[in-house]
């Protein structure tokens, strides 16, 4: 999902790249561009030379899970991995995220090693929020984790046929079950003071 990324999209190709050369798997990478006011467009064009990119474009701004969505219903891989355009979710973690899912993983979640650079009051809200979601569910959605993960290709078949077009990202995850399993993602400073922080 790429919103308002121009100034990220070139990094985001180099290292995407650079992880799946490593691990010698062929890959396609996807940006939606979400509604972007900035040259995010222009700038993912430019790149087509030197990658393999796929680009999908969105007819306004509709927020991440939306985009997220997007970008899933034109997944084809036998694997599939989601991640922030703004760096955030550093592309190394791709390779490690690969070795689990050759183990048998079907799905593979990085989660924040800790939230306390965060305000205090934005700590409070966020264990308020996942207590609340998590009242009475039978499927819990573990807190602290990131849309920064690798899902094999029946998790993603099995998301493309859900209906819902309002979606929680998170909540679906956990919703659609397989076996799972987290590795800790320390975030990178870069855009943290975006204004568009969220849950
Ligand atoms: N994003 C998007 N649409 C939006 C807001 C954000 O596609 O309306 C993208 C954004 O470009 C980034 C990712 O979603 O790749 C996460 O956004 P952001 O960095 O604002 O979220 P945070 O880091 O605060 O979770
Ligand atoms: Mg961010």
């Amino acid at each position: 999902p790429c919103y308002n990324e121009a100034k990220n999209i070139e990094r985001l190709c180099q290292e995407v790249d650079q992880v799946f050369k490593k691990i010698a798997v062929p890959y396609e990478l996807i940006l939606v561009n979400d509604g972007s006011q900035d040259d995010t467009l222009a700038v993912a064009y430019s790149q087509i030379k030197r990658y393999p990119i796929k680009i999908v474009q969105l007819s306004r701004n509709y927020g991440k899970e939306i985009a997220l969505s997007a970008g899933i219903d034109h997944a084809e891989g036998d694997v599939t991995v989601i991640i922030d355009a703004d760096l955030q979710h550093p592309p190394v973690f791709i390779e490690d995220f690969y070795k689990h899912w050759q183990a048998g993983y079907d799905m593979i979640y990085g989660y924040r090693v800790s939230r306390n650079d965060e305000p205090f009051l934005k700590r409070c809200f966020v264990k308020f929020f996942y207590g609340l979601m998590n009242i009475g569910q039978t499927r819990k959605i573990t807190p602290n984790t990131l849309d920064f993960r690798m899902m094999d290709k029946k998790i993603i078949t099995a998301m493309q046929a859900m209906p819902e077009s309002n979606r929680f990202m998170k909540g679906l995850y956990s919703w659609v079950g397989f076996t799972n399993i987290g590795i800790p993602v320390d975030i990178p400073e870069i855009g943290r003071a975006s204004c568009r922080e969220r849950v």
